[in-house]
């Protein structure tokens, strides 16, 4: 059971930004208005993700280490996801590969705390907390030290954990996000995005320019397209915005950010001509649409993604960036 679990949670968390993605995405499950991420050495040695959400009761905290064990499905459709995580898989993930501790408290309840070293829980422990979870992870692969020689620099990881907190950052626009680094005794705040207010659209607009900067809002096209069921709304970067490569490109399928080549394709192609071979195309662009038409979780740990009309998603983002970016004389 250990084994199958340290095999499992290979393929959950790859890296320290693997283990924050999991984790804050919980948080935006719970239900939390400001979610703060602290590391230390690229979250080799400490991430800690602490939110204002709903909370787990005490008796539940072995429950939500349990494999396949979520709050979030009935199983009755595990195409109709509706939250974030739906594979209950992330918490006991993260207690086979490192140190856990998870403290929590429900409003009007006392906090309680677990922990977890390479798969064995301790008991469930009264603990002081405000409401909300507090999840840490101390010490990552530190029993699989194949492993740990994978990963990169301090450095490299600890982009990989802020480039994370940036795109989710960039789907909850109402939610305050924080990021510290921990370093010689010392904490520095290294990322933040004020929870933003307002109707749902101007909130977004305020997000994109605090995360992506302001400049790339102003130079940027609103997009907004519908084609079979899908929905588009976003930015794309002009042409002649030469900024690209620093802004980089930033999809979102039904809340969630993404990286798949199709769909990165199909900006590319969207901007054939237009654009010379060295740049890219800067862009945030939210597709939205049925979540059965589309399969987030081809992979626990990439995010790719399957459209059941995979040429209309295509055609939506191709047809769509080209006609915005027309209207706009280019
Ligand atoms: P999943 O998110 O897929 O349900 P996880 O292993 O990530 O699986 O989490 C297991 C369960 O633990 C969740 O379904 C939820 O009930 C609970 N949980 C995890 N993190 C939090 C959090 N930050 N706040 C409240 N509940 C949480
Ligand atoms: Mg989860």
């Amino acid at each position: 059971e250990a084994a199958i679990n340290r095999i499992a949670a290979g393929e959950v968390v790859e890296r320290p930004a693997s283990a924050v993605k999991e984790l804050v995405e919980n948080a935006i499950d719970a239900g939390a208005r400001r979610i703060t991420v602290t590391i230390a050495d690229g979250g080799k040695t400490l991430i800690r993700v602490a939110d204002d959400g709903c909370g787990i009761a005490a008796r539940d905290l072995p429950l939500a280490l349990a494999r396949h064990a979520t709050s979030k499905i009935d199983g009755s459709d595990l195409l109709d996801i509706h939250t974030f995580g739906f594979r209950g898989e992330a918490l006991p993930s993260l207690g086979a590969v490192g140190r856990l501790k998870i403290t929590s408290r429900v409003a009007g309840a006392e906090a309680a705390e677990i922990t977890v070293t390479g798969g064995r829980m301790s008991e469930v422990r009264p603990a002081a907390l405000g409401p909300g979870t507090t999840v840490e992870l101390r010490d990552l692969f530190f029993a699989t030290p194949a492993r740990l020689k994978f990963l990169r620099t301090d450095r490299a990881e600890t982009q990989a954990v802020t480039d994370t907190i940036r795109r989710l950052a960039m789907t909850e626009p109402f939610i305050t996000f924080v990021l510290k680094i921990q370093r010689d005794g010392d904490e520095r705040e290294t990322f933040r995005a004020d929870a933003e207010q307002g109707e749902l659209f101007e909130a977004l607009s305020a997000r994109l320019a605090s995360v992506l900067g302001r400049e790339f809002i102003q130079n940027a096209i609103p997009v907004e397209a519908e084609r079979e069921n899908l929905h588009m709304t976003g930015f794309a970067g002009l042409p002649t915005y030469s900024r690209g490569a620093a802004v980089a490109q930033h999809l979102f399928v039904n809340g969630r950010p993404v990286n798949d080549r199709m769909l990165t394709g199909a900006l590319r192609a969207a901007y054939t001509d237009l654009l010379s071979r060295s740049r890219y195309p800067a862009a945030a662009l939210f597709l939205n649409c049925d979540p059965h038409l589309v399969d987030v979780n081809v992979h626990p740990a990439k995010s790719e993604v399957r459209f059941r009309d995979p040429g209309a998603a295509r055609g939506l983002i191709v047809s769509g960036l080209r006609h915005a970016l027309a209207e706009n004389g280019h």
